[in-house]
């Protein structure tokens, strides 16, 4: 039987965001960028309190640029290819997505149109010599082969090259310095054709990131047990990560009868497996789109 040759650079066998690694180096580091964090917590929270119409929200646009980072042809990814993934990202923001049929009952009425869309506004193409990078953000510096960010207040700066160390991608929370912010997503792991490689090769890595960008955490929380939190109270609390396609449903924590809500964009499931925000999950995120990226929307 013929085995799948898995290339040096091939995406790896299951999903793994370097984002709560590079926010844990940035709090160290910048006590600003902490507080900014707390500040945003706060008024997120007085947010949940409020009687909030998510369904009037007004429609925030995000203009991006992109910039492709490339040492061999095939990580010169093409237009098309960065296109297919503006495709994924306003239909999954949008909670369009045809897939979302496969919401479990008990969610179903938790799925949220975030009104937030994006627009490519440039793409960049920088040739470089580094076989590939890691969440230290070389990418993001010329001294380092890579290319610096363009006016990251006003656009998210979305970086596409070969990602090491088994990274699919990764993400700055909001609040952070302004010279890294962005996301950066492996140049197998984005778009729906070209290099895009399965399973992730549905556009959900950067759906993922762009999550974090906005704030939101991974729902277990970053624990490995069942005490941490995503701060959103319509993810069930969950012990740890889930991989591959789990099947409905799967129980940790005491979170029966529903179980983990694993097809969460939030959670580490392959793309084809993984469907839904939820109503508070959105709401975080238009806290922070009115807040520390208000900038961004036009
Ligand atoms: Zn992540």
């Amino acid at each position: 039987m013929a085995r799948t040759k898995r290339t040096r650079d091939a995406v790896p066998l299951r999903r793994s965001c370097g984002a709560m690694a590079v926010h844990m180096s940035l709090l160290e580091q910048f006590p600003a960028f902490r507080a900014r964090q707390f500040q945003l917590e706060q008024e997120t929270a007085r947010r949940r309190t409020r009687e909030v119409n998510l369904a009037k929200l007004k429609l925030a646009t995000i203009k991006v640029i992109v910039h492709v980072v490339h040492r061999v042809p095939a990580e010169n990814i093409s237009l098309a290819q960065i296109k297919s993934q503006f495709k994924v990202l306003n239909r999954d923001y949008a909670a369009t997505n045809p897939d979302r049929a496969g919401v479990p009952a008990p969610w179903k009425g938790l799925v949220t149109d975030s009104r937030v869309r994006f627009k490519l506004a440039k793409v960049t193409r920088t040739p470089t010599t580094k076989t590939s990078f890691t969440w230290d953000d070389g990418v993001k510096k010329t001294s380092t082969g890579g290319i610096p960010s363009e006016q990251p207040d006003k656009y998210l700066n979305l970086w596409v090259g070969a990602l090491g160390g088994g990274l699919l991608g990764y993400a700055q929370f909001p609040g952070g310095p302004a010279s890294t912010d962005g996301v950066v997503i492996h140049y197998r792991a984005f778009g729906t054709s070209g290099t895009a490689q399965a399973p992730f090769n549905k556009g959900r890595t950067a759906t993922h990131e762009i999550g974090h960008y906005l704030n939101l955490r991974h729902i277990w929380g970053d624990t490995e047990d069942c005490s941490g939190s995503d701060n959103v109270a319509d993810t069930p609390n969950c012990a740890g990560p889930n991989y591959g396609a789990p099947t409905f449903p799967t129980i940790t924590c005491n979170n029966g009868p529903n179980g983990d809500m694993f097809m969460n964009y939030m959670d580490y499931v392959d793309d084809a497996a993984m469907f839904m925000f939820t109503a508070q999950q959105v709401l975080r995120m238009r806290a922070t789109i009115d807040g520390p990226r208000a900038n961004l929307v036009t």
